[in-house]
């Protein structure tokens, strides 16, 4: 049977961040965390045998007590990642602490390697050169580093033109990987027109950025890209690995949305999907935020076992299990069943423990850092985003 013991975890340790993004899926809230409270995320994860823990935000730097959740992650025997904008990992103090701590991997976030172009995305200046830094010292103090993308409007054309200059720039860099924009929550959601991609604007050079780093052997992840725009590199896609491999998620929402337990990887298909050989293993269209166009899908006519073959032999997966195909489809299929069943249950928001807390503190630095934002915003002409998912009982 197959076993899905790569399941990650994803604890948002705080909700505000020192950049303000115009397509943030994420945004301030007034909700925080306690060491204590991280503490029995931490335990909740270790609990269901999971194999590791993302330390995530907002900005996770921002949290003065990381390196302590790092730590005490570490000691109950969690894989230990962070996703950051590498804003406070550009000081080698911090980066040294990190690595003290027992932080295992990096994801440091490049939108762009043209400055102008990620200070946009950004919405603050000089944040290029101080994820370049961050980069440098991760490597320097022995962390694993990889690249997150979020897949945009403004990236979507030069993909692979910035693959290539992080390669060359940093060598060592050895994974990458890429977010089709979300554009279903937070400020992504209302500054849709501005930031939220067609499929056909990156389809050349996020293939383009694929090939170079298979050729240069490098791994890669790709979310929320339905398998007709993978070309040859089906394996690669998250949702893909996720359905063949029987992977289930769970976000520790620092907001009212809580935890959210996910162990189905489909969104919408198309009437073409019907036809398509791979419908089975594609995450289809994301169309949460309705902002892709089903219209750009067209089926493939491609072996499904090859790609479902390469994902289950692939060396560099930790949750890797040599199987026939005959013992992974018998194992498929009772996976879909049992997910149906668990899909039901875990609508019961009591099934995962409670996030964080709601203080009078938390709610007045909400209201003052949303003052600032939206001065930030404004400046960009951007829209701050609805209080409906940050601001229990606010509708607005
Ligand atoms: S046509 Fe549908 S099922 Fe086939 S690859 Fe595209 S989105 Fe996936």
């Amino acid at each position: 049977m197959l076993r899905p013991v790569a399941n990650l975890g994803y604890l948002q340790v705080v909700r505000h961040c020192n950049h303000v993004c115009g397509f943030c899926s994420n945004p301030t809230t007034p909700y925080s965390h306690t060491l204590e409270s991280m503490k029995a995320l931490v335990d909740d994860f270790v609990d269901r045998d999971y194999f590791g823990i993302i330390l995530t935000g907002g900005e996770p730097t921002l949290h003065p007590q990381l390196p302590e959740v790092t730590a005490y992650a570490r000691s109950r025997g969690l894989h230990v990642r962070m996703i950051t904008n590498g804003h406070r990992l550009a000081e080698r103090r911090f980066a040294d602490a990190m690595a003290e701590a027992g932080l295992q991997l990096v994801h440091v976030s490049v939108y762009s390697v043209d400055p102008e172009v990620e200070a946009e995305l950004r919405g603050t200046e000089g944040t290029l050169e101080r994820a370049f830094a961050a980069i440098e010292n991760a490597l320097a103090v022995g962390l694993e580093v990889n690249i997150n993308c979020v897949i945009n409007r403004l990236n979507a054309a030069t993909l692979d033109r910035n693959v290539k200059v992080l390669t060359e720039r940093f060598p060592a860099l050895r994974h990458f990987v890429w977010n089709n924009l979300d554009p279903s929550m937070g400020r992504a959601e209302v500054n849709q027109a501005r930031f939220t991609p067609r499929l056909a604007d990156f389809e050349v050079s996020l293939h383009r950025a694929m090939r170079h780093l298979h050729k240069t052997g490098r791994t890669f992840r790709v979310e929320k890209v339905p398998l007709c725009y993978m070309a040859d590199f089906a394996w690669a896609s998250t949702e893909t690995r996720k359905i063949v491999k029987g992977e289930e998620r769970i976000v520790y929402f620092l907001d009212a949305k809580q935890g959210v337990r996910q162990t189905e990887w489909g969104h919408l298909y198309a009437e073409g999907c019907d036809r398509c050989t791979v419908r089975e293993i594609c995450g289809g269209l994301f169309d949460r935020g309705n902002g892709y166009d089903p219209a750009e899908l067209a089926p493939l006519f491609v072996d499904r076992d090859a790609v479902v073959r390469s994902i289950l032999a692939d060396p560099s997966d930790p949750a890797r299990e040599r199987l026939t195909m005959d013992q992974w489809r018998q194992a498929h299929a009772a996976r879909v069943a049992r997910a149906k069943d668990e899909a039901r249950a875990t609508r019961d928001p009591k099934a995962l423990p409670v996030v964080g807390q709601l203080t009078d503190q938390g709610l007045r630095r909400f209201e003052a850092r949303r003052r600032s934002e939206s001065r930030r915003t404004a400046e960009r002409e951007l829209n701050m985003e609805r209080l409906a998912e940050q601001l229990p009982g606010d509708e607005s």
